[in-house]
């Protein structure tokens, strides 16, 4: 599909979902094929929770994990290697792309995404970000809290069991000594996490496009999202 048949695009789109649904790797196409931005905030919360824990930061200590979230500075770069990575993400100036991914950085970000200021202070600077327009920014709370006013938003789901097998696949090729039953209990943790926090928890808007790809490829929802793209002209 080429870009000059899409008139009409949305200024920003909101892409939302639970952990491993595929939201980065769709987000991505698409914000490529249309010439947008992409921004997944996920980053930012995993850039919080990986420094705590380089600081030596106690994550159970809100105060200090969120003064942490208030000075920490998070640049998201275009991918400077083709190590798999899709963007370059430099913590208080050195490159933490992978480290961000890591299994401890896992266990405790759904823990520090729940801390108020925390989100306050990540919420703030996605909203500034998105000031420009011409953003695709994925989430857990982009068309619900981050972006209400965005004028398209997807919710992307699959179930646990084949976002476990898709995310315990990434992880293999990239030579982690991984089992499946621990990727399908991490994802179910983040989830639980992640749903039920009083502030800003996953769930659709309402006015969110709903898509289940359980049983779509990659590529099959990139082309149901550019039908949609193509519908608005
Ligand atoms: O999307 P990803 O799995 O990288 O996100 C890591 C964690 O960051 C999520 O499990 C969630 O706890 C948190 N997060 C969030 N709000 C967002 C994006 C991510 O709370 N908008």
């Amino acid at each position: 599909m080429c870009e000059q048949k899409l008139h009409n695009l949305p200024k920003n789109i909101a892409i939302d979902g639970p952990a491993a649904s595929g939201k980065s790797t769709i987000g991505t196409l698409i914000a490529n094929k249309i010439g947008y931005m992409c921004l997944d905030t996920g980053i930012m919360y995993r850039a919080v929770a990986f420094q705590a824990l380089k600081e030596g930061i106690n994550v159970d200590d809100e105060e200090q994990v969120t003064k942490l979230a208030e000075r920490i500075e998070i640049d998201i770069l275009p991918a400077s290697s083709r190590d798999g990575r899709q963007f370059d993400v430099i913590i208080n100036g050195e490159d933490h792309s992978w480290d961000i991914r890591a299994t401890a950085v896992n266990a405790v970000v759904s823990e520090v995404s729940v801390y108020p200021g925390v989100r306050q202070a990540m919420t703030l600077q996605q909203r500034k970000i998105a000031e420009k327009g011409k953003i695709v920014m994925i989430g857990r709370d982009i068309g619900t809290v981050v972006l209400p006013d965005a004028d398209m938003k997807i919710y992307l789901d699959a179930s646990v069991e084949v976002r476990a097998q898709r995310r315990y696949i990434e992880d293999l090729g990239r030579g982690e000594d991984v089992c499946l039953e621990d990727v399908v209990n991490s994802l179910r943790h983040r989830d639980e996490i992640d749903s039920g926090r009083a502030v800003a928890p996953l769930k659709a808007a309402e006015d969110a496009i709903m898509i289940d790809s359980d049983r779509m490829t990659v590529y099959e929802v990139v082309e149901h999202v550019m039908k949609l793209l193509e519908k608005r002209g």
